[in-house]
């Protein structure tokens, strides 16, 4: 250090306190990266590495490495490194340069990560951007969850690590700090870090210190621990409390964006956790993770940010309560029903921006004059949704309407001082509009009239002293002077100074001409600093508003989103469902949500279904491979689903008792993130749900038991079906798809269950899918038939129908099913002993379509 420059040590002493992000240091217009930050920097960013060691006697290798960034483009270089899951380090200069005596002062102004980001090119405006706190203490576990870019903050307890992670797959955080037992529990870290894909941050033991965080969430909510509600929940408060001071210590300034805590109950919500969530693809597909072919894709067409990021809420949080339910469906009922008032809705939401993510970075001092145009601008459409809601009678609107503040006073603030053309940068002037401030149009006139001053005291001066030839004119050396010709100096008075002979005449200056002068000079600069400092007083005001600014931004997302679902509701023909608090759920013509919007070619086939009753809780389905069962059970499931969220449903009618939680266990896909097989997954999964559903619950298990040995996997399906559905066990309603035929006919004398399959035709060899549900079980598989249907060559087709002839007839050897007499299937055609060996192995009856068609890609490689 000894032999650094003072600014060098400087960032080297700044940099020892933030070893792990990467530090971005201001140097006038760019941000220096040094040493290793700047060699991650260029490899990361693409950078030029440099130095700024000038000692050519120094090999370069002793130089210390440097790269930059141009501080205003800085938003997309940062971006990117926290995407790749680094952490940077905002280093800014506290004073101006220019003034500054010896060194300028430089200080970390904000530390930005996955989880506390706010710049909106870093976001997704349809996404919440969580920042989650779990801290366990013996088996139960508390969570926190804020959203720095809009304020949103709510806290849970939770009965065990399992729960804990059924929490964070609701909330999808981008970042978790984990406190207590939640450092070591292997499953939750497991579940946060490779299947949510949150970066962990394992706090230290002082950062869930019980009184200081119980003081700091008091503190950070204005509000006792028995105000919040959560006097009896000391974990809950040392979640709070440490992600508050986590917040704090990356955004270095207030957070009074963040002013309500919504502690709730998981009870509150309908539970589902990360499996059910991923099969049932809610927001994102199983495959490609996109949002088209979701239930969010269908159902959301919100036309703000705040309504979309609201309508995933809610379908994160399907609720429990009919009579919070039943207010939805009649605000849904009425805005369907008034099709003009809610198309001038529709319209009026259309021009109202972010406003939550506007006022969070107003409030953390990130903003800039385009987040207050579109306050105003959202602010504009505001008093015209108040007096279309003021026509309708359904109390929820009402409330809506209630909790929407016009802020016409703060669109008229902005309106009146904030240029529309005003820069992105807020220290180069340009902000402020004429008439908002005498002095900024005083510094305006002199900046751009500095001329004209200079004419008008050139006439002034003449007029004094009868110089008729008298001039004023700038000299890059001398500046402004007076210029008078030889013929007229003896009428120079006496207050002005000589300060250059010429040719012909003298160069004077007076007083007022240098006040003049150094007025023009220092115009600019003076502007500039002038209008920063009003921008930060309006910033200030705005700020104070805050929490009516989030107030109404949440009105609007809630009204959004309720025309978002009376939108969807009419132009798919749903209904509205009734519902209760009886076990019944009834289902007349149900519809698949998103399989009838995929489908092109065809209708969707309706079907019924009744459930939850004495003589039916659980449902067998049987059928062909691609028949539909899955559709089924999975449209059963989503009705359910968007029932509780207040949707109406694609159905011709819809009685449905509140379902606690919804569990679903589709195939046998493999979860190698997890290191385990793909039986051990699906017993896992199936053990979790026997463990925690209730009599309340419903369970779609999609043929459980295939990924083992038939024998043991039909006992297996058995036992788990007989244990769902007896009332004295679980009683839970239950849909249960199956190929083992052997399961639908015990399912015969069994209390409480019924079979149904779909109904398929068989028109000489081919297939015709019928998509209907018929009581009673399926007759035959037809897995061959499917198989055929995807494209497996005729040969193959034709020697599998012959094996499983010879199956079904229980042949005693297999190699005697080969028949190398066919003329169609000689093994000779095939020339391969291992394609023999592979189509033996094949019980086509158990092959879905995919695993035929991977079996025929083998076939196909061998040859
Ligand atoms: P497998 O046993 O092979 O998993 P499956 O019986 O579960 O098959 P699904 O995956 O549910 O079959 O359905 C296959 C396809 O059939 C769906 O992707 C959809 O395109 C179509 N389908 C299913 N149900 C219907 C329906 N009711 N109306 C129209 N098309 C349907």
């Amino acid at each position: 250090m000894a032999e650094m420059t003072p600014m060098m040590r400087q960032y080297f002493e700044v940099k020892h306190d933030h070893p792990d992000c990467i530090l971005f240091f201001r140097l006038g217009d760019f941000y220096e990266m040094f040493a290793d930050d700047a060699r991650t920097a260029a490899r990361e960013l693409d950078l030029v590495l440099t130095t700024r060691d000038k000692d050519k006697n120094k090999p370069d290798e002793e130089k210390i490495p440097m790269c930059g960034i141009p501080f205003h483009a800085c938003d997309g270089y940062i971006a990117r490194l926290v995407q790749r899951g680094y952490k940077v380090a905002i280093c800014e200069q506290m004073e101006d340069p220019a003034t500054a005596k010896g060194l300028v002062k430089r200080d970390v102004t904000r530390i930005i990560t996955p989880g506390t980001v706010t710049e909106s090119a870093m976001l997704d405006e349809r996404k919440n951007n969580y920042f989650a706190c779990v801290y366990g203490d013996g088996n139960a576990y508390a969570l926190a969850f804020c959203d720095i870019s809009t304020g949103a903050f709510s806290a849970t307890a939770v009965r065990d690590a399992s729960a804990a992670a059924s929490e964070l797959a609701r909330f999808q955080p981008a970042e978790l700090l984990l406190g207590g037992e939640a450092q070591k529990n292997p499953v939750l870290c497991d579940t946060a870090e490779n299947r949510i894909g949150c970066a962990l941050d394992f706090g230290a033991d002082i950062d869930f210190d019980e009184a200081r965080c119980k003081e700091l969430t008091q503190v950070q909510f204005c509000r006792s621990l028995d105000a919040l509600g959560i006097a009896d929940e000391p974990l809950v408060a040392i979640a709070c409390g440490a992600l508050l001071a986590r917040l704090r210590e990356m955004q270095k300034n207030d957070l009074s964006h963040v002013r309500e805590l919504d502690f709730y109950r998981t009870e509150k919500y309908m539970l589902l956790n990360m499996t059910t969530r991923r099969n049932l693809e809610l927001t994102e597909t199983m495959r490609s993770k996109e949002r088209r072919g979701t239930l969010l894709w269908v159902l959301d067409k919100t036309k703000t940010p705040m309504g979309s990021r609201l309508m995933r809420g809610f379908l994160e949080k399907p609720l429990m309560q009919p009579s919070q339910i039943t207010k939805r469906y009649d605000a849904v009922d009425e805005l369907c029903k008034k099709t003009v008032l809610r198309e001038e809705l529709t319209l009026a939401l259309k021009d109202v921006p972010d406003l939550e993510r506007a006022t969070a970075r107003i409030v953390t001092g990130s903003c800039n004059c385009r987040d207050m145009l579109a306050l105003a601008a959202g602010a504009a459409q505001l008093p015209r949704i108040r007096e279309l809601l003021s026509q309708t009678d359904a109390a929820l609107l009402q409330t809506v309407r209630d909790r929407l503040d016009d802020l016409q006073d703060l669109q008229a603030l902005i309106d009146s001082a904030i240029r529309e053309d005003a820069p992105l940068t807020l220290r180069e002037g340009g902000i402020i509009k004429p008439g908002y401030d005498a002095e900024v149009d005083r510094l305006n006139e002199i900046q751009n009239g500095g001329a004209g001053l200079m004419v008008e005291m050139e006439m002034r001066e003449k007029e004094r002293t009868g110089i008729k030839n008298l001039r004023i004119r700038y000299n890059r050396v001398f500046g402004y002077s007076i210029e008078v010709s030889n013929g007229q100096l003896d009428l120079v008075p006496p207050d002005y100074i000589r300060k250059q002979t010429l040719v012909n005449g003298e160069r004077f200056i007076t007083q007022e001409l240098k006040d003049l002068e150094s007025t023009i000079l220092t115009a600019k600069d003076r502007l500039a600093a002038l209008e920063y400092q009003l921008f930060s007083d309006i910033r200030a005001r705005l700020s104070e508003a805050a929490p009516r600014i989030l107030q109404t931004a949440h009105a609007v997302a809630y009204i959004d989103v309720l025309c978002s679902f009376a939108a969807v509701a009419v132009k798919n023909r749903y209904c509205r469902p009734e519902i209760g608090v009886g076990n019944e759920l009834t289902i007349k013509d149900g519809r698949h949500p998103v399989v009838e919007q995929m489908l092109k070619d065809s209708l969707f086939v309706p079907n019924d279904v009744s459930i939850g009753t004495p003589d039916c809780r659980a449902l067998i389905i049987t059928g062909p491979n691609m028949a539909g069962k899955s559709t089924y059970m999975r449209q059963i499931a989503l009705i359910v689903l968007m029932a509780q969220i207040g949707s109406f449903v694609p159905a011709s009618s819809a009685q449905i008792g509140i379902v606690d939680q919804l569990f679903t266990r589709v195939g046998a896909s493999d979860d190698l993130a997890s290191g385990q097989s793909t039986f051990m997954v699906e017993m896992t999964e199936v053990a979790e749900i026997l463990r925690t559903a209730t009599p309340r619950s419903l369970i779609v298990l999609d043929e459980i038991g295939r990924g083992t040995s038939t024998f043991d996997g039909m006992a297996i399906a058995r036992a788990v079906l007989e244990h769902c559905a007896d009332p004295k066990k679980l009683g839970a309603k239950t849909l249960f798809a199956t190929h083992y035929h052997e399961l639908a006919t015990m399912a015969e004398g069994l209390d409480g269950m019924k079979n149904c399959n779909i109904a398929v035709k068989k028109r000489q060899d081919e297939m015709v899918f019928l998509r209907k549900i018929i009581p009673g079980s399926a007759a035959a598989s037809y897995g061959v038939e499917v198989a055929k249907l995807a494209g497996l060559p005729d040969s193959v087709v034709n020697y599998a129908r012959r094996l499983l002839g010879e199956l079904e007839k229980n042949a005693p050897q297999k190699e005697q099913t080969v028949c190398e007499d066919d003329p169609q299937v000689s093994l000779d055609d095939l020339r391969s002993e291992d394609i023999r060996r592979e189509l033996e192995a094949i019980t086509p009856e158990a092959l879905t379509p995919i695993e035929a068609m991977n079996v025929l890609f083998r076939l196909k490689q061998m040859l």
